[in-house]
């Protein structure tokens, strides 16, 4: 149904798809969100609806994460070709051997693409901790390929990286600490294995926004150049010094602003030089995570947001390090980098439905005059007959009756029937004020504060806790779209709210144009009909780093791959179901078994007590246990 004032570039305006779409995601002409999942194959894409369809013909719930495999190609492809086009065209002698952080996104399915996608460009893994570093002994089997080993280290951590040494695996170990090389020396010795070792250095840069504490004095890793030349003298002494091989620096992720990435880089770059001159081996310089995602779809320097590109991140990576190279007449290092962030965001999406409406003007009540009823609910009546008054006069007025309403009732003046009378009006009031605003040329103070108690709460079957977690956590911005009726004028204005019961549990940003809004203009809901919203950029991070908030579980994954001789372009690889309910309970330590024989006990002492027929009994019986395997979101 497409409306004659309104089309799919106003929605493009609206929601920005394409701004932080990154020429993966857009606004089909079917008034859908559309994919062009493989960045070779432009021309295949996929209608979003039919995604969904197919997802719910298949019987699966929402809400689901969908993971677009081809995005992560693209992603892992995109990111070493340009460092390759880049390196051949700056004649860099060095080459990139770049490592993805499994701590981004560890599911393994995420990680075996990633590896898969990566294996012509010999891409490796990083881990930070010792079962990430167990999961990438498993699956980073190239020997070609780097496995960078960030984080703090213990006995049996060095000895397991020891043990990829022995598999001819370049596992980099990357001190942290003195007192890890302290470990690690004898332990290497003991075991006759010869490691490759990286310094961390601490920075001087400090990025800007939200992982600012990354770098700087008083950050929580690496080595000061005083521990750095200790740790020289140290592996010199245990003639170890061939053994450090990849100096690394990382001043935080989501870096918005490209100022702060070519100043890392001068002064990385710079250490390196020196420590080459000081007879440090060093063959690969590692400049970390970092590169941004634009989230708002601003290109500017807020923290949602970068203002550059890829192409220009890896070029100022590039011609920095061989400018300070080249001046202090050291060879090219290998340039190694962790982005994480940036091979993940747009692969994964979360789809669920709206299952309500929470409205302030819903409710309505017979107004009509009764016999001796309080002044306050005959003044209020006037004002609902008084539309030509000024609407800011006519505003105030309401506020005050009402604020007077609730003082009089608390007092117990008021009767309930005057007082839904009295609420009724309000409301009407409100929504014809708002109603005859025209919100460009028509602005007084309280219009905002107009606007949000009228805005409607779009109630939404998900888990912020779950699934949005830096939603809440720092304030980042997600993208939140409806997934069709895009060639519709979206007339209600509204916000998020999930099903927990938490008050935290909302989305409070929304990307509107190019602004950053309180609420965001949605369909109004159709009886009968499903409303689908998408929750875009969750691959890094969100997927992973979500709770059990009121034990609500992980969702149910739909892995899809595009293909072009498939109906719609595409296929549903794997259905990975979500949590269910008994196993986020026995998370929580309770064991579902002893509940269900428990709750089974109570039925049957009902059922002799005859309070509960028989039959009757055991259908509750298998419905409790039946409710247990199931999720533990909304049935819809
Ligand atoms: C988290 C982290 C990364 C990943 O950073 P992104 O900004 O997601 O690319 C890389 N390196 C280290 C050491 C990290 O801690």
């Amino acid at each position: 149904m497409a409306d004659g004032n309104w089309s799919i570039e106003d929605a493009e305006e609206l929601y920005g798809v394409r701004r932080w779409g990154a020429g993966y995601f857009s606004i089909g002409e079917s008034g859908n969100i559309r994919i062009a999942p493989n960045h070779r194959l432009p021309d295949v894409t996929i209608d979003m609806k039919d995604v969904l369809d197919e997802i719910r013909a298949e019987g699966i719930q929402l809400p689901a994460v969908i993971r677009f495999h081809d995005i992560l190609r693209s992603q892992v492809e995109i990111l070493n070709e340009t460092f390759a086009k880049t390196i051949a065209d700056a004649n860099y002698n060095g080459c990139y051997s770049g490592v993805f952080p499994i701590k981004v996104n560890q599911m393994r399915e995420v990680v075996e693409e990633i590896i898969d996608a990566g294996e012509p460009y010999n891409y490796g893994l990083e881990a930070g901790s010792k079962p990430e570093l167990m999961a990438v002994l498993a699956y980073n089997e190239n020997p070609d390929a780097l496995t960078v080993l960030n984080g703090y280290k213990d006995e049996d951590y060095l000895t397991l990286a020891l043990l990829g040494r022995q598999l001819r695996r370049k596992m980099l170990i990357v001190i942290e600490k003195y007192s890890e090389l302290e470990m690690l020396i004898p332990l290497a010795k003991k075991l006759g294995v010869q490691p490759l070792i990286g310094l961390r250095s601490k920075m001087m840069v400090r990025s800007a926004g939200k992982w600012a504490g990354s770098s700087g004095d008083r950050a929580k890793f690496g080595l000061s150049i005083t521990e750095i030349l200790n740790i020289i003298e140290l592996l010199k002494k245990e003639d170890m010094l061939e053994c450090a091989k990849l100096l690394h620096f990382h001043i935080g992720s989501q870096m918005s602003d490209i100022r702060k990435v070519k100043e890392a880089v001068s002064e990385g770059a710079r250490l390196y030089a020196k420590l080459i001159k000081e007879g440090v081996p060093l063959e690969y310089l590692d400049i970390g995570g970092g590169l941004g995602i634009d989230y708002d779809g601003t290109s500017s320097t807020t923290d949602s947001s970068r203002n550059y590109s890829t192409e220009e991140y890896v070029a100022d990576v590039v011609y920095g390090v061989k400018q300070i190279c080249d001046l202090e007449d050291v060879p090219h290092p290998n340039l190694v980098s962790e982005s994480g962030r940036a091979i993940t965001a747009h692969h994964s999406c979360v789809v669920t439905n709206i299952v309500g409406e929470i409205k302030n003007t819903g409710a309505q009540f017979d107004v009509s005059v009764s016999e001796g009823e309080h002044i306050l609910v005959s003044n209020m009546r006037e004002l609902v007959n008084s539309p030509n008054m000024h609407p800011q006069e006519r505003y105030n007025d309401a506020a005050s009756y009402k604020q007077s309403a609730y003082e009089a009732f608390k007092l117990g003046i008021l009767s309930l029937n005057e007082m839904a009378k009295l609420d009724t009006m309000y409301w009407r009031i409100l929504t014809e004020i708002h109603g005859s605003l025209d919100r460009d040329t028509f602005v007084f103070q309280e219009l905002e504060e107009l606007e949000d108690m009228l805005a409607s709460q779009y109630l939404c079957n998900f888990s912020i806790f779950q699934s949005a977690a830096d939603t809440w956590a720092i304030g980042q911005v997600l993208p939140i779209v409806p997934v069709s009726r895009l060639n519709e004028k979206p007339e209600v204005r509204c916000s998020i709210v999930d099903i927990t019961c938490d008050s935290d549990g909302k989305l409070s940003k929304y990307i509107e144009g190019t602004e950053i809004s309180d609420n965001i203009p949605m369909h109004n809901l159709r009886k009968g009909e499903d409303y689908f919203v998408g929750m875009f950029l969750t691959g890094a991070y969100q997927d992973v780093m979500g709770d059990m908030h009121n034990l609500f579980g992980r969702l149910t994954e739909v892995h899809i791959y595009c293909h072009d001789d498939e109906p719609g372009d595409f296929y549903i690889e794997e259905v990975v179901p979500g949590t269910a309910a008994e196993k986020v309970l026995e998370t929580m330590q309770y064991n579902t078994d002893f509940m269900a024989k428990t709750v089974k006990k109570s039925i049957d002492r009902e059922v002799r007590k005859g309070h509960i027929a028989p039959r009757e009994g055991v259908r509750w019986t298998d419905y409790y246990e039946k409710c247990l395997a199931g999720s533990t979101y909304l049935k819809t």
